[in-house]
């Protein structure tokens, strides 16, 4: 199995992110603190901070060992190039690691991108549109479109609710894709956690898409905020009608704390849903790893 959406978090990224909010909103820094009330836990913080790269590596590979996790793709929340690779090294073939680009409307955001593939081994990129406030259409990222285009990374979206401090959902709906969809045929699009609350729009963006994948990621509570309340099942039977097997891809959104650990409770979830569904193993097979493995590691 392979697990496509967890994250890697350092102190130093931490206090990345931290300084983005308090850039956007002046004086939030109680807020944040707030509002992050899991990170900022002390047990969370003592692990993040206390923590060597290589001590974080081994214990996620104690976990997915423990898990039957072959290889896990990570998503750092800052533009650290340079400890994803130190992290990824400990074991280069079962740790893999995103980008992150600070302000990916840049000019020098290509330019990023392309330096953490080539130079830091990075295979993908997350980008965070209420966090980083703008909006996928914008003519500002059709460069770095460009770019993740020719060097045949995927991008991830996360669209939808969140539980991310200071996040603006004026900029949190799936369908502003849809244009660089249609721009960027070869790209790759990835939106996760089926889009977090978005899930019409998410179905709608199905109709004549071949470039769009949904990842599976997290507890996908957002159910609980929609009218129709779905069950996962639901959920992953409409993705699976619309998106074909062939580009649903699994993931837990773990981020490794010494209280929780691994979301072992979600995969297991996510495993017996699909098996209800009644696909076949081969099907079941692409989810929890093929299409990643088709996206990320075949060259
Ligand atoms: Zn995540």
């Amino acid at each position: 199995m392979i697990d496509a959406h967890v994250h890697l978090m350092t102190m130093e990224m931490l206090e990345d992110a931290i300084k983005r909010f308090e850039k956007n909103y002046p004086g939030s820094d109680k807020q944040i603190r707030k509002s992050g009330h899991k990170i900022f836990a002390d047990k969370s913080m003592k692990y993040i901070s206390g923590t060597s790269l290589k001590e974080k590596a081994d214990d996620w590979l104690k976990v997915m060992d423990e898990n039957g996790i072959e290889k896990a793709v990570f998503f750092p929340i800052s533009q650290r190039p340079e400890q994803v690779r130190d992290f990824m090294a400990n074991s280069p073939e079962r740790l893999y690691g995103y980008a992150f680009i600070n302000d990916p409307a840049s000019h020098d955001a290509p330019d990023v991108l392309k330096s953490g593939v080539n130079e830091y081994g990075l295979c993908g990129l997350k980008l965070y549109p209420s966090i980083q406030l703008f909006h996928a259409y914008d003519k500002k990222l059709f460069a770095l479109y460009e770019e993740a285009q020719g060097l045949g990374v995927p991008i991830t979206f996360h669209y939808g609710i969140t539980h991310a401090p200071m996040a603006d959902y004026r900029y949190t709906n799936p369908l502003d894709l849809q244009l660089p969809l249609r721009l960027f045929p070869k790209l790759n699009f990835i939106i996760a956690h089926f889009g977090a609350g978005f899930f019409r729009e998410v179905c709608l963006l199905g109709y004549h898409t071949k470039n769009l994948y949904l990842d599976t990621s997290g507890t996908n509570n957002w159910t609980e905020y929609t009218p129709e309340n779905w069950k996962l099942k639901e959920v992953f039977k409409r993705a699976i009608e619309i998106y074909s097997p062939e580009r649903i891809i699994f993931g837990t959104d773990t981020v490794l704390r010494p209280d929780t650990g691994y979301r072992t409770s979600i995969m297991k979830e996510q495993l017996n849903v699909v098996e209800a569904l009644g696909i076949s193993s081969g099907e079941t097979d692409l989810i929890f790893g093929g299409n990643a493995k088709r996206l990320y590691f075949t060259p």
